[in-house]
């Protein structure tokens, strides 16, 4: 009779922590779903991976800026040479025909006296 009365307690005791358990374990448990798969942004197929990419895209991608750097050097490179040669001088300034001396444009008479406008 003892052990019966023993096994009762035990029971409704047992119960007690089982209905505590239910109540913790509400919520948990998310849905791994599609929405948890990513698109790999290089071959545009869903991903697993923790980045969401592929590691064989990984590296495509990180070779793709080292090869469009090299190609912008390239084009700076073609696009410098004509840019380096410099203007002719000629254009500010003007030869006196009385002295041969250089002088500004926008002087209207020479050091020697020679004027420009009056020629
Ligand atoms: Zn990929
Ligand atoms: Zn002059």
């Amino acid at each position: 009779m003892a052990i019966r009365s023993k096994r009762a307690s035990c029971h409704s005791s047992a119960g007690k922590h089982e209905s505590r358990q239910i109540m913790s374990h509400k919520k948990s448990t998310p849905i791994l779903g599609e929405h948890n798969a990513k698109i790999c942004p290089v071959c545009g197929k869903r991903s697993y991976s923790a980045g969401g990419i592929h590691p064989q895209c990984a590296v495509q991608q990180a070779d793709a800026p080292r090869a469009a750097q090299i190609n912008a050097k390239k084009k700076a490179e073609a696009k410098k040479t004509p840019v380096a040669r410099k203007l002719p001088q000629t254009w500010t300034k003007k030869t006196c025909p009385k002295c041969r001396v250089e002088v500004h444009v926008r002087k209207k008479t020479c050091d020697c006296g020679f004027d420009f406008f009056k020629s």
